[in-house]
């Protein structure tokens, strides 16, 4: 090899924090980028002559999959820790509210395992074989470090351009260890720091209360003979509901602006309008929106959300993260820091299908880290981020709902695909597929009563990811939808 090969050479490293969903999609946008760069896997290279790179996947506990790792995460923390408050999101009963026919990754089609034959909506522990199945398929598995907490990322500004330093801790490694990265990608997920508006928080002092983080499981004898109160009837407030009306004497849903829908004599679960905190004319009541007063509450279950929340990000990295404002910012296109964009975040955006969003997202930023950012400059980025954090994201809605998408997910996945150069036909058809069984299966949920019969999730759908068809099943016959 000539010394100009030598010198012409590069080496790129990547460091993803988290191996849930979004990590380990990234991590294969990545290897897809760098293969199709030309790059080799530093361990696997012996030509010196060669572009290579490292990826390190950190994730704090010991298996992959995130939120859907339920029964090793729970086995784990009811093992070592038998008596502390239960600390993730998933519950024991919980099924999907979306078709895996839309949840799955596009590149790893979900009927590709034969475990996940039949129903659409799936348990937790379906989700969480698949990812585990996916991370294998692809040959994640390799570039992930389990047990490694990352606890802080900050900028080396004396390297040019900026790198990221990475400092982490495992139980096998007595110090803290530090590495720096050509580019550090953040996919820690938002469903571990537990949210109660404050104006509610006074609920606790007077009431048995949890957080929905909490909560396992509706069998339990806890729930037996009592009236609970859920602050919150979205989809966790909903099912718990549902739950925990098996064994509870009653259970009232709060929701903001909710249309009331009666208590019709048998059924348990009464929605009521949203709670505005402790009535100050009796001792014991909760005081709603409509002026009701509810005096016969015996235990309050927050199903009022998560914060985003990134401990480990040193202040001066400059992505400002309030509690309570549930966003962080100001971004540019919800991914990257406008002024060092080898710092950027995957699996912001909420109300979205998440996996397709994160394998859209993980490719771009990995094809930009190798091509550059051509004529998007420093200051249009950061004009742009300053506009989209300032004007309360793509929705506009409120400053919580920054990071909403809805209905605009569809346009924006297609404006980063396309920025990354990869999109093209076949991932427009199957985008307008998602929309459509999304769209299909919202419909179907929004039928069933808040806390009510769970008949949306009897549908069966299915997909023909060749030919961009998709229908619904009725024992067993096939019906063509689009
Ligand atoms: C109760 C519930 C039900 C849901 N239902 C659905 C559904 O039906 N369909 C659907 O598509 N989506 C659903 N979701 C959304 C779900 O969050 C996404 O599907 C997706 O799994 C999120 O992936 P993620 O990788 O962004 O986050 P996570 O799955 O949270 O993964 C983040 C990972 O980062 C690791 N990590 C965090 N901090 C650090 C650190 N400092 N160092 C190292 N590692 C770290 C965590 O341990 C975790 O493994 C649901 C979520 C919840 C909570």
């Amino acid at each position: 090899m000539s010394p100009t090969a030598l010198q012409a050479s590069r080496h790129v490293r990547v460091g993803v924090v988290g191996s849930g969903a979004a990590g380990i999609a990234t991590c294969k946008g990545f290897l897809d980028a760098f293969k199709a760069a030309g790059y080799k896997n530093r361990g696997d290279n012996n030509d010196n002559g060669t572009n290579t790179f490292d990826i390190d996947v950190f994730e704090k506990y010991g298996t992959v999959g995130g939120v859907w790792d339920y029964n090793e995460r729970i086995n784990s923390a009811t093992t070592s820790h038998p008596t502390t408050t239960k600390t993730l999101p998933m519950y024991k009963s919980l099924r999907t509210n979306l078709p895996r026919e839309v949840m799955s990754f596009p590149s790893y089609p979900w009927n590709r395992l034969p475990s996940a034959e039949g129903r659409s909506y799936i348990t937790h522990s379906e989700v969480g074989d698949y990812l585990k199945s996916y991370s294998q398929h692809m040959g994640l598995n390799k570039y992930i470090r389990l047990n490694c907490e990352v606890d802080n990322i900050k900028f080396d500004m004396s390297s040019s351009p900026t790198k990221v330093v990475v400092e982490t801790t495992s139980p096998n490694s007595s110090s803290p260890t530090s590495a720096v990265y050509d580019h550090v990608v953040i996919c820690n997920g938002h469903y571990e720091a537990p949210s109660v508006p404050p104006s509610l928080q006074c609920l606790s002092s007077t009431y048995v209360s949890m957080h929905s983080i909490e909560y396992d499981s509706g069998d339990d004898h806890k729930w037996r003979g009592k009236t609970v109160l859920c602050i919150g009837g979205r989809a966790s407030g909903t099912d718990i509901a549902r739950e925990i009306s098996m064994a509870a004497k009653k259970v009232y849903v709060s929701e903001r602006g909710a249309a009331v829908e009666g208590w019709p004599g048998k059924e348990k679960v009464e929605v009521v309008g949203g709670t505005v905190g402790m009535d100050s004319t009796s001792t014991q009541g909760i005081l709603l929106e409509d002026g009701r007063v509810l005096n016969d509450v015996d235990m309050v279950i927050f199903c009022t959300g998560y914060d985003y929340s990134f401990k480990f990000l040193s202040p001066e990295v400059g992505v400002k993260f309030e509690k309570g404002e549930r966003r962080v910012g100001p971004l540019y296109k919800q991914i990257w820091h406008p002024e060092h964009p080898n710092l950027s975040f995957v699996g912001l955006p909420h109300s979205v299908v998440p996996f397709p969003l994160f394998e859209v997202q993980g490719r771009t930023i990995a094809e930009i880290a190798l091509k550059g950012w051509g004529e998007v400059g420093k200051e249009e980025r950061a004009r742009e981020a300053q506009s989209d954090y300032e004007g309360m994201g793509p929705s506009g809605r409120r400053v919580e709902d920054t990071h909403y998408l809805g209905d605009l997910q569809w346009q924006y996945t297609r404006e980063i695909g396309v920025m990354g150069g990869f999109w093209g036909e076949e991932e427009d058809r199957r985008n307008k597929v998602n929309e459509e069984i999304y769209k299909r299966a919202g419909m179907e949920r929004k039928k069933g009563k808040i806390g009510g019969d769970d008949g949306y999730r009897r549908m069966e759908f299915w997909r023909d990811w060749e030919k961009h068809e998709w229908g619904v099943e009725k024992k067993g016959k096939k019906r063509v939808i689009s």
